[in-house]
Order: C-alpha cells, then structure tokens, then sequence
C-alpha cells in the first residue's frame, strides 16, 4: 500500500511529525511507500533542500528498516513557485533524482513560503515552463481558488464554520482553472488534483478527460471519505484544507471511490500538536484513516483487485514506478503486499496508528469500535 500524500514536517516542525516516526508509523500500519509534501519549514524549493531532505529521510529509513527488518519507500515532490528559474531546477531535479523526487506540487492558495500560486496567469507561466523543460512527470495540485475563500465566516466557536469559509466552489472552480491552464500551455505531464473533496470537483475532471488529450488524475482522502459536517468533535480537530464537507456530498464522494471514478486514495496525513489545533492550524493525521477507508470498502464489497489499485497500484502506473529503469533503481521494490489489506487486522493496526497521534479523530469518533461502519 502506498500513500501519495503525506506531510512528514521535521525539521522546524519537528514537535509536530518527523521522517523517522512518520516512516516508522507507516510501515507499522503496513504501508510500502509515502510520497512527502515539500510545504515544510524551510520549504523544499530547491535542489540543495531536495538533496538534504532525501538524505534525512535515507538516515530515518535505515533506522525503520533496522527495526522493522524491511524498508518502506520514500519519495518526495519538489515545490513549485512562480520564479522561471526555480521551476527549471525542480524539473531538472525530477529528471535527475526521480523516484526519490517523485513529482512536483503547485499551491493554487497561500502555502509555505512563496509556494502558492494565486493568479492564473502565473498558473499558465509555471505550466509553460514545465512544458519548455519537456517535463512529463506528475504535477500535483493542492485547488482551491483564494478569491473564493470567505475568511469572514470562520468562527472559532463553530468549528464546521470553516466549511463555509472554505466553500466548494473555491475548489471547482480552482479545479477548472488549472486543468485550462494546462490545456492552453500544451501540458504534456499527467496533472493530479490532490485531495478532491466535491461531486462538482469530479465531473469537471471526468468532463475534461474527454476532451484534453493530457492526462488527469484524483485523489480523495479517508477524511472527506468518511467524515463530514455532521461529525461532531469539539474543537479544531476536523479543521482542515479542503474542509470537510455536509454528509450528502461526503457520501457522493465515498460512492464515486466505490465505483472506480477516482484513481486512488491519499491521506493526506497533516499532524499538528493539540496547542496548534487550539489556536486553529488546519490538518488531519492519516495513517489510521487510511486504513479504516480501506476497510469500508472491503466492508462495501468491493473487489480486492480494486483495493489493490487504489492504494498503490494505479499510483504506480501513474507515476511510472512500474518501469524496469526504476525498479533497477529503487532498493526496495513498491509493491503490494495481500497480507497488509486483511479486513479483520486493520482497526487494530488502525488503533495503533491513531495511538501516536495526539489530534487523532477516529477514535474519538468511535471509527475504532469493531462494530461500526459508516457508511
Ligand atoms: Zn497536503
């Protein structure tokens, strides 16, 4: 099983997540590979943070492999901004270091450093300098439109408020916007819209995919999967980016991974300690949701070679790991392993995972009780 969106932090933010307990987390829950976020502290923006990052993540991986007797992939994406420069040298460093550099992601809202690309017109430069540089790799974008944001409607007292202040249409209309740009700058790479959280986020893919000849690609989160608004926890718990959002449309988007109209599932596991959740900071751990999703679709009958294709095979077709010039390359191979996905093992290995983290909301959810499925 292979996660492709995870935020490993360290670093500045060491007190919230590390490489060595993110990896040692993931492999425990049985994971093969994680793909990490380059919106750290510092941000990974360059070549020379590119190269410190991968030989940080090596040091934690020999450590989870001493332990653990295995080792679990790490790869990494290049942050985009919107300099000419800087965007040649993360193509360059995806064309060289590649799979450890596994892609490249691009903000669409304000992010780390100078990472978040507002404008369109700056979204189309970025684009037609990734297509000057010949770049076919993956682009992932994090789509929500800033324009669209109503930060006036966030009202600590309410945490689901923060749906509202972070609507749907931010994300769609985030979703269009960058699937024309690539189309008007003759993208030739595969554009990923990370972490879609709305019906209307996915028919506008599904409407582009039959008209540009690019591919592209989606993820959803075990969050917006399985929770919702009409979750209740106190707190900042459920704040995260793109929000949770009402029951109807969290159960659409369940069905819609049910049915094969999303490529895979990504975690998008963001911890924070219970201060930064206190004082608003946006992100939900993953790892345990990860595979409480997992479970409800085995629950829901779906096949196992569906599952196999949404937590780690469609991945690796997509971001070309398959090809025998990675695998000769990668130490240890991405695979599947059937054993991890075993309906009846995975709340405890759920339970465990959610045990290291302190803003973990599936067991206070009760997700964890044996007997409770959600959908
Ligand atoms: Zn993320």
């Amino acid at each position: 099983m292979i996660d492709p969106h995870v935020h490993l932090r360290d670093w500045e933010q060491r007190g919230t997540e590390t490489l060595y307990h993110g990896l040692r987390t993931a492999a425990r829950a049985g994971l093969t590979g994680v793909f990490d976020m380059p919106n750290t502290a510092p941000p990974i923006i360059s070549r020379e943070k590119l190269e410190i990052r991968l030989a940080d993540a090596k040091e934690a991986q020999k450590k989870v492999a001493l332990e653990r007797g295995h080792t679990i992939f790490y790869g990494v994406y290049g942050g985009l901004t919107a300099d000419a420069e800087q965007i040649r040298e993360m193509a360059a460093a995806h064309r060289e270091l590649f799979p450890a550099v596994v892609g490249l992601k691009m903000f669409t809202v304000h992010s780390t450093g100078n990472m978040g690309i507002i404008a369109q017109s700056q979204r189309k430069f970025v684009l037609s300098v990734l297509f000057e540089e010949g770049y076919t790799g993956v682009l992932a974008v994090h789509c929500e439109k800033q324009e669209l944001l109503k930060p006036e409607l966030w009202d600590p007292n309410e945490p689901h408020s923060h749906s509202a202040a972070r609507p749907p249409e931010a994300e769609t209309a985030a979703v269009q916007e960058i699937i024309e740009a690539a189309a008007e700058t003759g993208f030739s790479g595969t554009l990923h819209i990370c972490h879609i959280s709305t019906p209307e986020s996915l028919i506008c893919i599904e409407l582009a995919r039959k008209k540009y000849p690019f591919l592209i690609t989606c993820g959803i989160t075990p969050h917006h999967a399985l929770l919702d608004t009409s979750s209740k926890l106190s707190g900042n718990l459920l704040k995260v980016n793109p929000p949770l959002r009402d029951i109807i449309s969290r159960k659409e988007m369940l069905m819609a991974l049910i049915n094969g109209r999303i490529d895979w599932i990504e975690s998008d596991h963001a911890p924070h300690t219970p201060e930064e959740k206190r004082d608003g900071a946006s992100g939900i751990p993953g790892i345990a949701g990860y595979l409480l999703l997992v479970r409800e679709l085995l629950l829901a009958g779906v096949s196992r070679e569906r599952v196999r294709e949404l937590t780690g095979s469609r991945v690796c077709e997509v971001f070309g790991l398959n090809s025998s010039r990675v695998t000769s390359r990668v130490t240890s191979r991405v695979n599947f392993r059937e054993d991890q996905c075993n309906v009846s093992d995975l709340p405890e290995r759920a339970r465990e995972a959610s045990e290291e983290y302190a803003t973990d909301p599936y067991s206070l959810l009760h997700f964890l009780d044996s007997d409770n499925s959600q959908s």
